[in-house]
C-alpha cells in the first residue's frame, strides 16, 4: 500500500492541474491537453493518451491517482431500457448508478456517498449507514463510465443515487463545477439536479454559490411530525427552516424548486395530507414531483394505488400548485438507491474487495 495519498488528479480544475505540472517542471499546455483526454475524450488512463510523452505519462503515473470504475453488474430494464450500473472503487467499496433514456436526453444519476447517514425509513442506502463519501472523481467518472458503455452522450445529470450531496458539500460542488467546465463535458448547469434531504446551513451556502443547478427537497410529509417519523433529519431542522432555506434558495438563485413527495400508502397519501401539503407550499416557487415509494423488502412501507395518486395530483393541482409524477423508471431492476448494491453484496459477498 501506499502512505503518501496520491494526487487525484481528475478531481482538479484545469488551473490546479496546471499548477501541479508547472511543479513537475512540465509546460502548461500540458496540463490543457491532459484535462482534455480525461474531461472530454474520456481516457481510461494515462496510457491512452497518445500525444503525451511516455516520461511525462510516467511522472504522472508517480504522482496522481488516476480514478477509474471497474463494472461489476449492468441491469437492463426489459420495460423502459433503464440501466443499473454497480461499480466498483479502487478501494473495494461498491457504487450504483443509473442511466436513464427520456424524450429530452440521456439522464445519469449519480451516488455522492458509499452508503448515507441520513436514516430516511423508506430509504435502502441508509440500512448499513455511511461507509465513506466519495471524491468528485468519483461522481463525476459515473457519467464518464457510463458514457463509455453506452456510446451515448449524456445531457442530464441527477445527484439522487445513494448518500446526501448536502453532507458531501465541496467534492459536490467541485463535481459541478467539472461537469459543467467549458473545457470538459459542458453539461449545462440547468441540467444538473441535486437533490437532498434537507441539510438547512447548507442549502443557504448552495445558495450563495448562485448556480443555475435545479435543487429538489426531500419533503415526503406535509408537517413535521409525520415528517420526522419518515426522516431524522426533520428533527434537527424545522419545516419552516427548511421552508425559508428555500425561499433563499430562489431569491439567490431565481431556480425554482423541486419538492419530491414519495407517497407511502396509508402514512402521507390521504386527503388531509394533501389539503396540509398544499397549504404549506402555497406561494413556494417550485413544483411537486410525486413518486409511489418504491418499496424495499427490509421495511414494510407499502406504494400508494395508482388511485390514490391521481387523485393526490389533482387535489394539488385544484389548489394551484404545480405538479408532477415521476415515470418510474427500472422497478424491475432494484430501482430504488442502494437497492442493487444490497442484493449485491447480500448474495455473499460482503467483504469482497476490502
Ligand atoms: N439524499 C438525497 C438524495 C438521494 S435519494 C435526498 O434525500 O434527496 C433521491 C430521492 O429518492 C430522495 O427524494 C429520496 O427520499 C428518494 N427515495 C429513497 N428511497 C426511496 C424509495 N424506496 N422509494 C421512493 N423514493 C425513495
Amino acid at each position: 500500500m501506499d502512505t503518501i495519498e496520491k494526487t487525484d488528479i481528475k478531481s482538479l480544475n484545469l488551473q490546479e492541474l496546471t499548477e501541479a505540472m508547472i511543479r513537475l517542471g512540465e509546460k502548461p499546455f500540458r496540463a490543457r491537453q491532459v484535462y482534455e483526454w480525461m474531461h472530454v475524450k474520456l481516457a481510461a488512463g494515462f496510457s491512452e493518451m497518445s500525444n503525451i510523452s511516455e516520461t511525462l505519462k510516467e511522472k504522472c503515473r508517480e504522482c496522481f491517482a488516476y480514478t477509474f470504475l471497474d463494472v461489476v453488474r449492468i441491469q437492463e430494464s426489459k420495460t423502459d431500457g433503464t440501466k443499473k450500473f454497480l461499480f466498483r472503487l479502487a478501494d473495494g467499496n461498491l457504487i450504483e448508478s443509473v442511466w436513464m433514456k427520456y424524450r429530452h436526453g440521456n439522464s445519469v444519476c449519480v451516488s455522492s456517498q458509499v452508503g448515507c447517514r441520513m436514516g430516511c425509513r423508506f430509504c435502502a442506502s441508509t440500512i448499513d449507514g455511511l461507509e465513506r463519501s466519495l471524491k468528485a472523481s468519483e461522481m463525476l467518472e459515473q457519467v464518464y463510465a457510463i458514457t463509455r458503455l453506452t456510446g451515448e452522450r449524456v445531457s442530464h445529470v441527477v445527484v439522487m443515487g445513494s448518500g446526501e450531496p448536502m453532507d458531501n458539500f465541496e467534492q459536490t460542488l467541485k463535481f459541478i463545477e467539472l461537469l459543467t467546465d467549458e473545457d470538459g463535458l459542458h453539461i449545462s448547469q440547468r441540467n444538473v439536479t441535486v437533490s437532498t434531504c434537507g441539510i438547512v446551513p447548507k442549502i443557504r451556502e448552495l445558495a450563495d454559490k448562485n448556480l443555475q443547478i435545479t435543487l429538489a427537497i426531500s419533503l415526503h410529509a406535509s408537517n413535521n411530525e409525520k415528517r420526522k417519523k419518515l426522516m431524522p433529519i426533520a428533527g434537527t431542522y424545522s419545516m419552516d427552516e427548511l421552508l425559508d432555506s428555500c425561499r433563499y434558495y430562489f431569491d439567490k438563485t431565481g431556480r425554482r424548486l423541486t419538492f419530491e413527495y414519495s407517497l407511502v400508502a396509508g402514512v402521507n397519501d390521504t386527503k388531509e395530507d394533501a389539503k396540509e401539503l398544499a397549504e404549506l407550499l402555497k406561494g413556494m416557487h417550485g413544483h411537486v414531483n410525486l413518486i409511489p415509494v418504491n418499496p424495499i423488502k427490509e421495511r414494510d412501507f407499502r406504494e400508494s394505488g395508482e388511485q390514490n395518486v391521481r387523485r393526490f395530483k389533482n387535489f394539488l393541482e385544484k389548489n394551484k400548485i404545480n405538479v408532477t409524477i415521476r415515470r418510474e423508471m427500472g422497478r424491475d431492476i432494484d430501482g430504488a438507491c442502494g437497492q442493487l448494491r444490497r442484493s449485491y453484496m447480500g448474495e455473499g459477498r460482503r467483504t469482497e474487495g476490502c
